[in-house]
């Protein structure tokens, strides 16, 4: 692992990557020098790649792995029977899992914070692809900061979003320091897909901020193979750990993707060479619009135990879905 000591990126550099993203289909695929006939252009859930996630990309294979989690296609407006648009019951208020104004609380121990609705890329699968956001973005925080504050059960505050790292720096340094300041919550957990595809977020202000916190801070970073990770995210990442914070990553199993062992393997060894341990391998929600990526949980607990039997055992992630009503993520097991 290299530990390289400042930021390489001037500090407006992720913002000006985020507004020349490719948002058209087109555009990112004439970038790649290839063609899909069922790309869907005028997809509902737009297309957002940044550049230097694009530049992972394989010129010429229209079934890159990268490719595949971002480009917009038409079997995406199929209706496949078991699919819908909220299958984990997070829109609907009346299971009581919005305790305030973008406060969910399912769990017992943590509370995850909507902090923002958008991401720096939009990944076709997304279990949130259909999540009402503006309905549940907070004007403010105080609400969600006062409930958090009246229950010392809740030791563990998630930022969610959306992408919480899409916040500037100076919104995030602030929500941190807020959080931190109510005495039950031990650690701060920020769930972010950016560090890996948009490594220049990690400025040198959003360094200290991780830095300055007096609660423990853990990363759960979210990368599906291991394509996405190269020399900008190693650094990036290496810079997060020299923080003290703690990396973890989730992936998604997806169809076409990543559901082949070798690959899943690959993954691991990949996200530990960059300092960060695989957590969670989520089965894929039956969200409407993602059939094509869907893996049966037989096919699933297969690849799972190849893995098992071919890592260490730290390098296996554990293999959950959600399922509405539990207590916790759950273990798929064969
Ligand atoms: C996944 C999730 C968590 C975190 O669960 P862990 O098993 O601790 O990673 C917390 N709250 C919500 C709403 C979640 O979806
Ligand atoms: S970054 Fe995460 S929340 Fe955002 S679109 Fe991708 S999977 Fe969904």
């Amino acid at each position: 692992m290299i530990t390289p000591n400042l930021a390489p990126w001037q500090p407006t550099q992720w913002q000006s990557e985020l507004s020349s993203a490719f948002r058209r289909p087109e555009e990112l695929l004439a970038f790649l020098d290839t063609q899909r006939p069922d790309v869907d252009a005028a997809n509902q859930f737009s297309m957002l790649v940044p550049k230097s996630f694009a530049k992972r990309m394989r010129p010429g294979d229209p079934r890159d792995p990268l490719l595949l989690q971002v480009l917009p296609v038409q079997c995406e407006a199929l209706h496949v029977d078991g699919f819908s648009d909220d299958p984990l019951g997070e829109a609907d208020e009346d299971l009581g899992f919005a305790v305030a104004p973008g406060l969910i609380r399912k769990y017992r121990s943590r509370a995850l914070m909507i902090t923002t609705p958008g991401c720096a890329i939009n990944c076709r699968y997304c279990f949130r692809r259909h999540f009402p956001y503006q309905e549940h973005r907070p004007k403010s925080h105080a609400q969600a900061l006062a409930a958090i504050a009246a229950d010392a059960q809740i030791t563990e505050v998630i930022l969610s979003g959306g992408d919480p790292l899409l916040l500037n720096d100076r919104a995030l340094a602030e929500l941190l320091r807020e959080i931190c300041t109510i005495e039950h919550v031990k650690r701060i957990r920020l769930h972010s897909r950016i560090p890996v595809v948009l490594p220049s977020r990690v400025t040198e202000d959003l360094l200290d901020t991780l830095n300055q916190q007096t609660c423990d801070i853990v990363m759960v970073i979210h990368c599906n193979h291991a394509q996405e990770l190269d020399a900008q995210t190693a650094q990036a990442l290496a810079l997060i750990h020299a923080t003290g914070t703690v990396l973890l990553n989730q992936s998604v199993l997806l169809q076409g993707i990543n559901d082949d062992a070798a690959i899943l393997c690959e993954l691991s060894e990949s996200l530990f060479d960059q300092g960060v341990m695989p957590y969670y391998l989520h089965m894929p929600d039956r969200v409407k619009g993602t059939s094509h990526f869907f893996v049966e949980d037989e096919r699933a607990v297969g690849l799972h135990h190849q893995m098992q039997s071919q890592l260490s055992g730290y390098l296996v992630p554990r293999l959950v879905r959600e399922v509405a009503g539990a207590s916790s993520k759950v273990i798929v097991r064969g």
